[in-house]
Formats: structure tokens, sequence, C-alpha cells
């Protein structure tokens, strides 16, 4: 059973980045408005996701570490559209399987949080202010192929700093603060969109980029494409989201590029944040557990669209 969920695990985990996916995004589904993440080590070591939300009342902290346990399905209605989002209560499980995990939460009216181990299951009252953290310490330590393949600590921060822009260009609503062996590495304090963009992708991207604005029935695409003249040697700034979540796609990459005509020269790559939204049941997100991947039901009209919306940008520059 250890090793079915330590395998199972290794689908979900491949490296520190993969939790700091996986926490951020239940800090952001418990309705957080500031998010820290504290890395030791790259976050080989330790890494801690802080939040303010809805917090995670003490009897129920044992189950969020249970499989297939969330509390994000209410009925069978919500099982179907839930399922569509890539809900699947797993993370908390399968980092307690690959690594020493533990959570302290306090509800709003508590008057004062508890900690859960995951290992010793031992539940003591801790102090914190309203929220969340889940700290992961030791990731592979029982899995010692699979911690060889960690690369360096400087590689791992970047991954771990790479899955927390990806969140915050979708959350400008929400701060973000990220410390390394105690120092603060960035914060993004609340902003609009374009403002989170500058901070996170630089000023540069939005002086060579042009704002996207498309609407095509069930579908909306928005956000800024950088403009060809812009165009970097590395692939290192395209992002898209699907229904608020980030996804990488073949199909959309290639309908964005095939928008730019021959003013791509060479290997260029085009610089993107691209926010489509879709009626959920014309798409689907659960199609790997890692959640990266979406399959359209259409994927011809997305692809026209996307291609469209691109190009109006671009046209609208030259003028
Ligand atoms: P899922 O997010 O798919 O439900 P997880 O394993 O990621 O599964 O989390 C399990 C459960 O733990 C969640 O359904 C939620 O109830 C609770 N939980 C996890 N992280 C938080 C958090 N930061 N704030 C509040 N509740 C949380
Ligand atoms: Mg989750």
């Amino acid at each position: 059973d250890e090793l079915i969920s330590q395998i199972a695990a290794g689908e979900v985990v491949e490296r520190p980045a993969s939790a700091v996916r996986e926490l951020v995004d239940n800090a952001l589904d418990a309705g957080a408005t500031q998010i820290q993440l504290k890395l030791t080590a790259g976050g080989v070591r330790a890494l801690v996701v802080e939040d303010d939300g809805c917090g995670i009342p003490k009897e129920e902290l044992p189950l969020a570490l249970k499989r297939h346990a969330t509390s994000k399905i209410r009925n069978l209605d919500e099982l179907e559209s839930v399922a569509t989002m890539g809900f699947r209560g797993e993370a908390l499980a399968a980092l307690s399987a690959v690594a020493e995990l533990s959570l302290a939460s306090r509800l709003g009216d508590a008057p004062h949080a508890w900690r859960l181990d995951a290992r010793s299951g031992e539940l003591v009252p801790a102090a914190r202010a309203r929220g969340t953290s889940v700290e992961v310490r030791e990731l592979f330590f029982n899995t010692p192929a699979r911690r060889k393949f960690l690369k360096t600590e400087a590689t791992e921060l970047a991954h771990c700093l790479e899955a927390l822009r990806r969140h915050a260009l979708a959350r400008p609503d929400v701060g973000f603060a990220v410390w390394h062996e105690g120092k603060l590495l960035e914060q993004w304090r609340a902003a609009s969109s374009s403002q989170r963009m500058a901070e996170v992708l630089g000023e540069d991207f939005i002086a060579h980029s042009r704002a996207l604005e498309h609407s095509a029935g069930p579908l909306r695409i928005h956000g800024r494409v950088g403009l060809p003249e812009a165009a970097r040697s590395r692939a290192d700034m395209q992002y898209v989201y699907v229904n608020g979540r980030y996804v990488r796609d073949k199909l959309i990459a290639h309908a964005i590029r095939s928008a730019f005509d021959d003013q791509l020269h060479g290997s260029r790559q085009p610089s993107y944040v691209l926010f489509i939204d879709i009626a959920p049941e014309l798409v689907d997100v659960n199609v790997h557990p890692t959640k990266i991947e979406v399959r359209f039901r259409d994927g011809r009209e997305v692809h026209q669209q996307v291609r469209r919306g691109v190009q109006q940008a671009l046209a609208a520059s030259r003028v």
C-alpha cells in the first residue's frame, strides 16, 4: 500500500516545483489573498506555503491527507464539473507519501491553530493567524532513486519560482512573496493584470507587447502578446491559461505562432500571456495527473479563434 502510494505520488510530484504548484493551488482554492512561499535549499530540504485562506477545521486535518479525500466535491453534480477542473484530492496524500509533511491551520473564529504531523499523526495546538501552512521537508527522502534525479539547488529553485510565476500571472488580485534561505526574493503585491505582468515578466514585456481581446461564441481570449521584433531566442515567456489554469498545449502554441506568419525570424520565439475562457463542457483538463494538458471538444475552432485574436492584436499595433 505504501509502495502504491509512492508510485502514485511520483506522477503528481516530480520535484519541489510540483509541490509549489499543488500547494499554491490549494491556497487559492481556500480563498487566500496573501500567499508566502519559503524555501530551503531550492525547496529540496524544505518548502512551506502559507496562506490566509479559510483554514481547515481540526477534525478535518487528518482527512486532508487521505487519498481521494477532497472537500471540494459535495454532490454528484459537483463531481461532474469539478472533475473537469482537475480537483482530485491527491496532492497532500501524494506529498506525504514522498516527504515529511506537516499541516498547520486555523479557522477564522478558532482560539488557536492546530498542527498535524503526517508521519506520526500527532495533532497539537499551534500558533498562527487565520489560514493554513503546509510544510514539505526532505522531498524523496524515502525514495533515493528519485531524489538522485533532482538537479542542483539553483535549478530546483528556478523551477519553484517558475511555478509561482504561473500562478501569480493568473491571479494578480492575490499578493505573493517568496523567500529562499531567509532572503526575500520576490514580492508581488495585489495589482492589475498588466501591472502584475510588468512585475513578473519585466517592464520590457509590457513595452513590447500588445493587449489582446477577442470573443467568439463560448470562447473569450485575452491577455498580451509580444511584438515580432521582441521575439526571443528562448521560449521562456509563454504562458497560456485555460479557464484560469496554466496549461501547455501544442495546438494553442501552434495557433499563436501561426498568427505571426513569416514575421518571426529563424527560431525566434514569441512572448505571450494568454487567457482562454471557454465553457467548461467544451474542454477536458483532466487528462494528465499534473493537470497541465487540455483537450478541446473542437480544437479547430479554438485554433482558428486564437490565431485570429493574436493576428488582430498584432495588426492593431501596426497602424
Ligand atoms: P484537492 O485540492 O484536490 O481537494 P488536496 O490533496 O490538494 O486535494 O487537498 C485535500 C484537501 O485538503 C482539500 O480538499 C482541502 O479541503 C484541504 N486543504 C488543502 N490545502 C488547503 C489550504 N491551503 N487551505 C484550506 N484547505 C486546504
Ligand atoms: Mg489540491
